[in-house]
């Protein structure tokens, strides 16, 4: 027996992003956009099992937005469930850290990624962690470069 591939289910976006009913394509099915919000909030309430105003604070809204917003999340959760539907997990208005793109964040004292110049022709190389770039040459003509920004 081929067993389905079970969804992602992990805190912090992107959680789930795709939740469907077993056994129908996907190109029969309808389905229902949930945004990240949403989800937060039927966490926090309900599988977490926090009082509304706890909830609220931890999403740093209002108790009438968590409300609103709770609402909005079981009524689509309700729609999916009764109705057979596809749950789609994307957009909303939310925070999070931003993803690393694969390179990883340079150690230091943070801010924008860096790069090294050359002063002779404008050559950009990322900047190598723990060599300055007056200390880097340039792979065009071999000037030592500086830090660019
Ligand atoms: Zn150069």
């Amino acid at each position: 027996m081929v067993r389905p591939v079970k969804p992602r289910f992990v805190r912090g976006p992107p959680w789930i992003d795709y939740f469907k009913p077993r056994g129908i394509p996907l190109s029969a099915l309808d389905d229902v956009v949930l945004n990240v919000e949403e989800l937060e909030a039927i966490r926090l309430k309900d599988l977490e099992g926090l009082e509304q105003e706890e909830c609220a604070n931890k999403m740093k809204i209002s108790r009438g937005t968590f409300q609103r917003i709770l609402s909005s999340a079981k009524k689509k959760i309700a729609d999916a469930l009764v109705n057979g539907k596809a749950i789609r997990v994307e957009g909303g208005n939310y925070k999070m850290p931003a993803r690393g793109r694969g390179m990883g964040f340079g150690s230091g004292a943070g801010g924008p990624p860096a790069v090294c110049v050359c002063p002779a022709c404008g050559n950009q190389q990322p900047k190598v962690a723990g060599l300055p770039c007056s200390q880097m040459k340039c792979n065009k003509c071999g000037s030592f470069m500086m830090r660019g920004g």
